[in-house]
């Protein structure tokens, strides 16, 4: 993907060869690529993917990797992560499929204040009027469309229409509806308000944990340690968000992309063994610790080697 400034410095150089209709041919091909986002580099993050019941009043409505989930309740629906722009279409559709109506979502939440988590937001709550409710931290970043993000707030290819917050929420919040609890755990270090979400189920009599992992992820070029930063605290926010996530009691693991639980995979058995596949307390507990040895590795690496283990 080419960064807006490498397209404006290849477009004047094309500009003072005299070359104009080149110009047009950049302006065109950067236009384009900006309305695409990223879902040209991630086929399935667009890729229908058919609607299904996980367990519970819980559902799936996301794409292939994209992870939306509805929460049904006899006062309205809860939808957690709207993705990208181009998504509304495709969760209205899953939503549609399941039996329930669009227009019943009455709460919208997200796993973190990412594009392709949030920038389906601004529609969703012109069609549905949903109350978007959002981690703290997380907020002047959907109402600023993206444009505040630490780290991508310069890419405009990761902007989005900005949603306006109904209720701003904290750490340990819940988000009550027609008898659901949701509960707000502020797992921040990938975003400043990342928010892992908890909730039980009952299937066949036995009540499940749900946990819907925001993300544990540092993304490349992200600066964990010294003088910069990407935002002060990362590094702090990352260990808590890994202490937590440890402490969460798991039996139904899932989380904000199908890959972070390794959904496809779990979808392909669920036909013959139905829906206990989702039931992975110990895929939880592997992937955290591995996320958090991952994460551990990137600090020592960014701190030269120096011994600074976090807790
Ligand atoms: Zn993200």
């Amino acid at each position: 993907m080419p960064r807006l400034s490498k397209v404006l410095l290849e477009a004047v150089t094309l500009m003072r060869r005299g070359a104009g209709r080149f110009l047009l041919l950049a302006v065109w091909a950067f236009v384009a690529l900006v309305g695409k986002g990223r879902a040209d580099i991630h086929p399935e993050w667009t890729q229908a993917l058919a609607p299904f019941h996980i367990a519970g009043n819980l559902y799936y409505v996301g794409s292939a990797d994209l992870a939306s989930y509805l929460i049904v309740t006899p006062s309205g629906n809860i939808l957690i992560n709207s993705s990208l722009t181009s998504s509304p279409e495709l969760i209205r559709a899953s939503i549609e499929k399941l039996g329930f109506r669009f227009s019943d979502t009455r709460i919208l939440l997200i796993g973190h204040a990412h594009y392709d988590h949030c920038a389906g937001s601004a529609e969703i709550l012109r069609q549905t009027g949903a109350k978007y409710m959002v981690m703290d931290a997380d907020v002047p970043v959907v109402e600023s469309g993206g444009k505040v993000d630490f780290h991508y707030g310069s890419e405009l290819d990761q902007r989005y229409s900005p949603a306006k917050v109904d209720r701003i929420l904290h750490d340990g919040d819940e988000v009550l509806l027609g008898g659901a609890v949701l509960t707000a755990h502020k797992t921040a270090g990938h975003t400043r308000g990342t928010t892992t979400w908890t909730m039980d189920v009952t299937e066949a009599g036995k009540v499940l944990h749900v946990v819907i992992v925001g993300s544990p992820n540092v993304n490349s070029g992200y600066r964990l340690t010294g003088q910069h930063p990407s935002y002060p605290g990362i590094a702090a926010d990352f260990a808590h968000g890994f202490a937590v996530l440890r402490s969460l009691p798991c039996d139904i693991f899932l989380g904000s992309h199908g890959a972070y639980f390794e959904m496809l995979a779990k979808l392909a058995r669920l036909k013959a063994e139905g829906p206990g596949v989702f039931v992975d307390p110990v895929g939880y507990k592997s992937y955290i610790a591995e996320r958090e040895a991952t994460f551990n590795r990137e600090l020592k690496r960014q701190t030269g080697g120096a011994i600074q283990e976090a807790h």
